[in-house]
């Protein structure tokens, strides 16, 4: 477990087997337990509180015999525990948060507890979450599931004094029981692997909601302290370039900016989500946007050595909040399979090393001698840039807000065009209409006709003098035409009639008309003409 940089080759090397348990069972190592994967640890802490316990008794038989001490040896875990046990947090948090020392009375016993368990609406979720899983599962089960689970949050309420290693120690031991129950007894031989696995998540998930308060970054640590000397420690690096971490990242390319931002997101995200498994899948998705930024700034996809100073290029560009805190509260309260094998181990070991390097970095971590890096530390002097990243982030959004409007105005312009177009379109559609209506009125004028009125079919008026005459077969025509002629040849021997009566010319009979002549109505006809009265 140990990040080296061989500064001959200029690269960073950090094996697979760096990251693996020092005892050599084949999981991940973390360096908060000493490089041991946590089983491991578990052993080895154990064994030491066991001899610890010895040592105790066998001292205290020693000053009843009154044979004197001999000199205290503590193992370093016990001692580690002490410290921190006995340690009076003096950070902000600790003078908000009360510390849960022995209450002297049962009222405030009571207060306390009620206090601590009133549920938050995340509990609140995650519980309703974990109640409805519950309800596929055959009842006995879910029962037994629940009977523990309420079991173990009693027992932890319950309690009064403790250690943030003996809530950490209770919970693992939970974890492990109910391993065990899945995969020996009798019960829960129905389940299929994916159903205790999934169920081992909802256990965890609610547990650990519920805790949260409890345990994350609590007084009794020195977390927070931590926390404050990481961060303080991160700021004083902002100086530092991917160049010094060997590794090269197109920052100047906007796709690769983005990438590295998403990757910032995550790893602050982290902090705001209550159950280990959900803070890992911020780091897992992190790391994902990490080899992704890596493969766009290459174009070829990225080796497993490239990602640590990545990553720490990542954790310093982001100071993510409270990240000692979270990295404790995984490790101590994460199942610790999940730490132990897979993506998400894999990912936070590697988070493990890069804070340790950075709490270790000094002049020839990052390829610069001693006076160089004292300067760059102090602000006295920055590194050159190299041209291809902008140095300062107020610059960098400022260079991408131009451009944003740059593209808008563009956006507008066409947007002004086409609304001119549509302007013109209108206008000349309005002349083409009113030019089209006044062609078909010069072809077609209006005229008014007067208006109709009804006519009686035997009424007698001026305008029934007008009407033709009725049509007469061509036979009788012909003998009227003759009548006609004896008509008027007696009228030749008679006086001639009155001069108000002057009938037309008529036509003499051997120069008749042809027949269809004859129907011709066209040609003005007295009526009187052909009155029967008239005739002979
Ligand atoms: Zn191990």
């Amino acid at each position: 477990m140990s990040v080296t940089k061989k500064n001959s080759k200029k690269t960073f090397h950090i094996d697979e087997s760096d990251l693996l348990c020092k005892n050599g069972c084949g999981y991940y190592g973390n360096p908060a337990w000493q490089g041991f994967c946590s089983k491991c640890y578990r052993e080895v802490y154990q064994k030491a509180k066991q001899a610890q316990v010895q040592h105790d008794a066998l001292q205290k038989a020693k000053r009843l015999a009154g044979l004197g001490d001999s000199p205290p040896s503590f193992s370093k875990f016990e001692e580690k525990k002490t410290q921190q046990t006995n340690k009076r947090s003096h950070t902000v948090k600790s003078i908000f948060k009360r510390p849960l020392q022995k209450e002297s009375s049962p009222d405030q016993l009571a207060t306390r507890k009620k206090e601590v368990r009133r549920a938050s609406l995340e509990s609140q979720q995650v519980g309703g979450e974990f109640a409805e899983f519950l309800q596929t599962l055959k009842k006995p089960v879910a029962l037994d599931v629940s009977k523990r689970v309420r079991n173990l949050n009693e027992r932890i309420h319950n309690l009064t004094d403790y250690s943030i290693e003996e809530l950490s120690e209770m919970v693992q031991d939970f974890y492990q029981s109910m391993s065990d129950q899945f995969h020996g007894t009798p019960l829960y031989s129905s389940c299929t692997a994916e159903t205790t696995e999934q169920l081992m998540d909802y256990i965890e998930k609610f547990i650990m909601t519920t805790l949260y308060r409890l345990v994350f970054c609590s007084p009794h640590t020195n977390d927070e302290e931590k926390d404050l000397t990481i961060q303080a420690r991160i700021r004083s690096f902002h100086w530092v370039n991917p160049q010094m971490l060997d590794m090269s990242i197109a920052e100047h390319e906007p796709a690769v900016r983005q990438l590295v931002d998403q990757a910032i997101t995550d790893i602050i995200e982290m902090n705001s989500k209550r159950a280990p498994q959900d803070k890992l899948a911020c780091l897992v998705k992190c790391s994902k946007h990490i080899f992704e930024v890596l493969r766009a700034s290459k174009d070829s996809p990225a080796s497993a050595d490239e990602f640590l100073p990545a990553l720490i290029y990542i954790v310093l560009k982001a100071n993510p909040p409270l990240l000692q805190s979270n990295i404790q509260y995984i490790t101590r309260f994460s199942n610790p399979s999940r730490l132990m094998s897979g993506e998400a181990g894999y990912y936070f070991t590697n988070l493990c090393c890069a804070v340790a390097f950075i709490e270790n970095i000094a002049a020839d971590s990052l390829s610069l001698n001693q006076v160089e890096f004292e300067r760059y530390m102090s602000g006295e002097a920055t590194p050159p840039s190299r041209g291809n990243e902008y140095m300062c982030e107020g610059m960098r959004l400022m260079y991408e807000n131009l451009q944003r409007l740059t593209e808008m105005q563009k956006r507008h312009d066409k947007v002004m065009a086409e609304a001119m177009q549509l302007q013109r379109d209108v206008e000349e559609f309005k002349e083409n209409f009113k030019q089209e209506i006044q062609n078909v009125l010069e072809r077609n004028p209006l005229t008014i006709k007067p208006r109709k009125v009804k006519v009686e079919i035997d009424e007698v008026s001026e305008e029934t003098h007008k009407l033709p005459p009725p049509l007469v077969p061509i036979q009788s025509q012909v003998s009227a035409q003759v009548a006609l002629v004896s008509l008027t040849e007696q009228q030749q021997q008679q006086p001639p009639p009155p001069p108000q009566e002057s009938l037309p010319e008529q036509p003499q009979i051997n120069s008749l008309p042809s027949p269809s002549l004859l129907y011709n109505t066209d040609s003005p006809i007295d009526a009187n003409f052909l009155e029967p009265t008239q005739l002979p």
